[in-house]
């Protein structure tokens, strides 16, 4: 009844397939992967192309996909049972050869237990399709015996289970599906710690909590999803126009003008560290001046998790790099679960160790002040840009010579480039600078009535009757399909044209290994000369982010055939808000450009748009 199963990783190597006909099924499975996997991740799903149903499961521990293809017509209820015992079978059967340094992968020999999972799944189905369909009740419907341990993956009830936790969705911020080691923990423990994380994603002042009490269930019922319409027509107009006919929605996202108008003057603000902490930590940072960053002044009154490491080298002799070295390690080890790169990591502990080698240090205090001012200190170097970005002092210097300041945005799909233009786009407003969006996305279907409904929100923040009768944003769009580098340049031709002070060029989704794709995105570059090449990364991805930036910069400096190439000058990075105490990909990426990250994504709202400050990293990293 399967036409095809395979199982197959992220980076696209097959490790196993079973296909029934000779028919040939790449393209409805590259179908699959263009139009699904690589535009949102999620647990168990399913996808029609052609005849073919395709159901679909990802791994992300061992970043693996199953995929099962069968024809459309036909219901098979066992389906999604079927991929979850493969993917279990699967995962234990080879779990030691997939997580072996430098996977092997030639030799995954599954076809016995395929065929025995696949008997056992029909029969399953059949028993489920015999049996008497009798109304059950609550007590004994999955919902009330759905706890926290079964939302924990164990493989046929084992009794043990599995170290394999679902994330869940926390409210207004997308918590991508992952998995999560937990060692031990209860039930209590676990639900105390998503509350405490969705408490921190959700936080709100005290004033914002008076003005919208909303219960959770309010809450889930007023955020409708967004559908972006194609062909811009007055049935788009109507349905995308939710500031008139769906009043629920005005609160929700975008549109909450109340809250946002006035947010965003001046300079973009900086990450805020956490309440409790800021408190503790407030009287131990001095502004360094020169570098625009808090250094710590004195040592540290409560003794932070990372630095217990370090709690044995207090004595009076001096320290060894001997005695350090199990800190260290152990340092080492917990900055890369912060998502830091290994190198870095290791860098970062070498300065460390260079700071307290030699040292008497009497007390604990004084060993963790040096431990803590060391990582500041190095940390800082890192994150501190080598160019200063000054885009407001740069838009009125373009505005000045006539011309408008055009900033480029480029990335992978499904990063957040379209949201976070145009936050940066209301912070332009906020600052009274007019703008024209350059809708050079061609391809992905829905990216222009994307930025379209956000020209019209933002018109409708800042309605030109506040602005001297001025329209702040307008967008340059010419359809689907046509050359983005020419309607880049058209657009910023216009904006010179009609005064117009800042141009954002939207460009479309793209994968750092697509050749042609890049060299596209260096050609747009090449013939419009953009003030700022920005490339926005997830934060949430970690390190496969500074594996993007690395390749957007080098296919940039290959493609564009200049002697001195314009290449990436500065980073977005997004879904912050989504990534906890993971703050690596922040020091990484900065680490290995040398490029400077000017904006960060801390929500899906317009005033969600932070600067970093070395200080939120560290405090950060020290938990
Ligand atoms: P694009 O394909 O790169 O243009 O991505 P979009 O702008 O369409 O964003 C993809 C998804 O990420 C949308 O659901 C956004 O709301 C969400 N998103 C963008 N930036 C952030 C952010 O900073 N935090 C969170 N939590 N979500 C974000």
């Amino acid at each position: 009844m399967l036409d095809l199963f395979t199982i197959f990783t992220k980076g696209g190597i097959v490790l196993w397939c079973f296909r029934n006909t000779s028919e040939f099924f790449a393209p409805s499975v590259n179908a699959l992967i263009r139009n699904v996997l690589m535009q949102e991740r999620g647990g168990n799903s399913s996808y029609s192309h052609d005849k073919l149903t395709l159901q679909y499961k990802l791994d992300n521990e061992f970043e693996l996909i199953f995929v099962v293809a069968f024809q459309k017509i036909l219901q098979l209820a066992y389906i999604d049972k079927f991929l979850s015992d493969i993917h279990l079978e699967f995962r234990d059967k080879y779990k030691n050869v997939l997580t072996a340094q430098g996977r092997e992968f030639n030799n995954f020999d599954f076809g016995e237990e395929f065929q025995r999972l696949l008997k056992d799944a029909e029969n399953w189905g059949k028993m489920q399709s015999a049996m008497p369909r009798q109304m059950r009740s609550f007590e004994e419907s999955n919902k009330s015996k759905k706890t926290v341990a079964s939302m924990i993956e164990r493989k046929g009830g084992d009794s043990v289970p599995k170290k394999t936790v679902k994330i869940v969705e926390a409210e207004k911020v997308n918590v991508k599906e992952d998995d999560d080691e937990i060692n031990g923990n209860t039930e209590n423990e676990i639900l105390n710690a998503r509350k405490k994380l969705a408490d921190k994603f959700t936080k709100k002042t005290p004033a914002d909590k008076k003005k919208s009490p909303k219960s959770p269930v309010e809450k889930k019922n007023t955020k409708a999803k967004r559908v972006w319409e194609l062909n811009g027509n007055s049935k788009d107009a109507v349905t995308l126009d939710r500031s008139k006919d769906r009043p629920e929605d005005i609160k929700s996202d975008f549109t909450d003008s109340d809250r946002m108008v006035g947010q965003l003057i001046g300079n973009i603000k900086d990450i805020e560290v956490e309440d409790e902490s800021s408190e503790e930590e407030s009287d131990d940072y001095e502004e360094d001046s020169n570098k625009n960053y808090a250094k710590p002044k004195v040592a540290a009154k409560k003794t932070s998790g990372m630095l217990s490491m370090f709690k044995g080298l207090v004595g009076s002799k001096s320290i060894s790099n001997d005695d350090m070295q199990p800190a260290l390690d152990k340092l080492r080890d917990h900055l890369i679960a912060k998502n830091v790169a290994t190198d870095i990591a290791q860098k970062l502990c070498e300065s460390v160790a260079s700071k307290l080698e030699g040292k008497v240090l009497g007390t604990f205090d004084t060993i963790a002040a040096t431990v803590k001012t060391t990582l500041n200190d190095s940390l800082v170097q890192i994150l501190s840009p080598k160019r200063r970005i000054d885009i407001l002092r740069d838009c009125l210097e373009a505005k000045r010579n006539r011309r408008p300041y055009v900033m480029t945005f480029c990335g992978v799909n499904g990063v957040g480039k379209s949201t976070n233009l145009a936050k940066i786009c209301f912070w332009l407003i906020e600052n009274n600078l007019n703008v024209l969006i350059a809708a050079c996305d061609t391809f992905r279907a829905g990216a222009v009535e994307q930025l379209r409904t956000h020209c019209r929100h933002l018109n409708s923040l800042h309605p030109k009757e506040k602005h001297n009768g001025r329209e702040m944003v307008q967008l340059y769009e010419k359809g689907y399909g046509k050359d983005a580098a020419g309607i880049a340049m058209e657009a910023i031709r216009f904006a010179k044209d009609s005064g117009i002070d800042v141009v954002l060029v939207d460009t479309a989704g793209r994968m750092q290994d697509n050749e042609p794709l890049m060299r596209a995105l260096a050609k747009l570059i090449k013939i419009n000369e953009p003030d700022l090449v920005l490339f926005v990364g997830e934060a949430l991805v970690g390190n496969e982010a500074v594996d993007q930036l690395v390749k957007f910069n080098q296919a940039l400096a290959d493609y564009s055939s200049m002697d001195n190439p314009h290449v990436i000058d500065g980073i977005v990075l997004t879904k912050f808000d989504t990534i906890d105490d993971k703050v690596g990909a922040a020091i990484s990426m900065t680490y290995i450009t040398g490029q400077p990250i000017v904006f960060v994504g801390t929500g899906q709202t317009y005033t969600d748009l932070k600067a970093l400050n070395a200080r939120a990293v560290v405090h950060a990293l020290m938990k």
